[in-house]
C-alpha cells in the first residue's frame, strides 16, 4: 500500500484516459492519491474529484507560479472549498523565484545583459528588479494568507519552493508548532532537509531519485530519518526511468518508493508501511 502524495490529476493531460490511470495506480499498489490544487479553479476540480472517487483527495491552495493572475481574494473561495470533508492539506503554495522577471528578461537576452552588466545598471535592468520586487512581495502575501488559513482550519501545507529557501524559511519561522509543512518536490541537501525536519517538517520525493543526474537527491533520501519524508510523482510532471521524457502518472509511486528502498538497503514493503503511516498523520483523510 502506497499514498501518492502530490499527484495534478485535475490537468488536461488525463483527460483521456482517466479511468486507465487510477486502475494502474492501484495494480501499482497505489491505494491513495492526492491531487493537488494550483489556482481557485484547479481546487475546486480536484474537491470535484475527490468527492467522485473513494481513493483520490484533495488538497486546495493557489501555486506561487499563478500569484500575478490569482484574483484579489483567494481566501474567501478556499475557505469555502475547504468545508469539503475529502480536503486534505492546504497547497500547494510557497515561493517561486525561478522565473522572476528579471530572470526572465536575462534569459531571453542572454547577450545584452551581459554586454549591460559591464556597463552597470540600465534602465531597463531597474524596471526589472522593481518588477521582481512586487511579484515577490506578491507571492509571500499569497503565502502568508494560505499559511493563516491552514492554522485556521487545523490542516497541514504542501509547500512549493524553488530558488527561495531562505525567503521560504523565514516566512514560514512563526508558524512552527502551528503547522505542519511538507517540502514537496525536495531537491535540496540532507543539510536542508534536516532544518525542515528541525523545525517540525517534512519533506517528498518524486521520479526525480531515479534520474541519472539525482544522485545527489537519492543520497539525501537514503539517509534522511526514515519517517520524516512522503513518497510522490508531481505527475504529469518527471516521470521515472525508465518512464522519463513521458507523463508521469501516480502509479509511478511505485517506482520512487522502490529506488529509495534500494538506495537504503531496506525493502519496499517498509518504505510503503511507514510512508503511509506518514501520510496517515500528516494529511487530514477523516474528519473527526
Ligand atoms: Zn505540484
Amino acid at each position: 500500500m502506497l499514498v501518492e502524495t502530490h499527484a495534478h490529476l485535475d490537468y488536461p493531460d488525463f483527460a483521456n484516459d482517466f479511468d486507465d490511470v487510477l486502475r494502474r495506480a492501484t495494480e501499482s499498489g497505489v491505494t491513495r492519491i492526492i491531487t493537488i490544487g494550483t489556482s481557485v479553479e484547479s481546487s475546486q476540480r480536484a474537491v470535484d474529484l475527490a468527492e467522485k472517487h473513494s481513493n483520490i483527495f484533495a488538497v486546495i491552495g493557489v501555486h506561487p507560479t499563478y500569484a500575478e493572475e490569482a484574483e484579489e481574494d483567494v481566501i474567501t473561495p478556499l475557505r469555502e472549498l475547504a468545508n469539503s470533508p475529502r480536503v486534505a492539506a492546504i497547497g500547494e503554495t510557497g515561493l517561486d523565484y525561478h522565473r522572476l522577471p528579471s530572470v526572465s528578461a536575462a534569459k531571453e537576452k542572454k547577450v545584452q545583459v551581459f554586454a549591460r552588466a559591464l556597463q552597470g545598471e540600465t534602465e531597463e535592468e531597474i524596471e526589472a528588479s522593481i518588477q521582481d520586487g512586487a511579484h515577490k512581495s506578491r507571492q509571500a502575501s499569497l503565502f502568508q494568507q494560505q499559511l493563516d488559513l491552514a492554522v485556521e482550519l487545523g490542516l497541514n501545507v504542501v509547500i512549493h519552493q524553488r530558488d527561495a529557501w531562505d525567503d521560504t524559511l523565514e516566512i514560514m519561522r512563526p508558524y512552527s508548532g502551528k503547522l505542519r509543512g511538507v517540502f514537496h518536490c525536495f531537491g535540496g541537501t540532507l543539510e536542508q532537509a534536516n532544518e525542515v525536519v528541525d523545525l517540525g517538517h517534512l519533506v517528498s520525493f518524486t521520479g526525480i531519485v531515479t534520474f541519472k543526474n539525482g544522485a545527489a537527491v537519492r543520497q539525501v533520501a537514503a539517509r534522511i530519518p526514515l519517517w520524516k519524508f512522503m513518497v510522490e510523482t508531481d505527475c504529469p510532471y518527471l516521470a521515472p526511468v525508465p518512464f522519463r521524457g513521458k507523463r508521469c502518472e501516480p502509479a509511478h509511486t511505485r517506482i520512487v518508493a522502490e529506488t529509495i528502498a534500494a538506495a537504503r538497503g531496506i525493502s519496499l514493503d517498509d518504505v510503503a508501511a511507514i510512508t503511509t503511516q506518514t501520510a496517515q498523520e500528516f494529511f487530514r483523510f477523516n474528519r473527526t
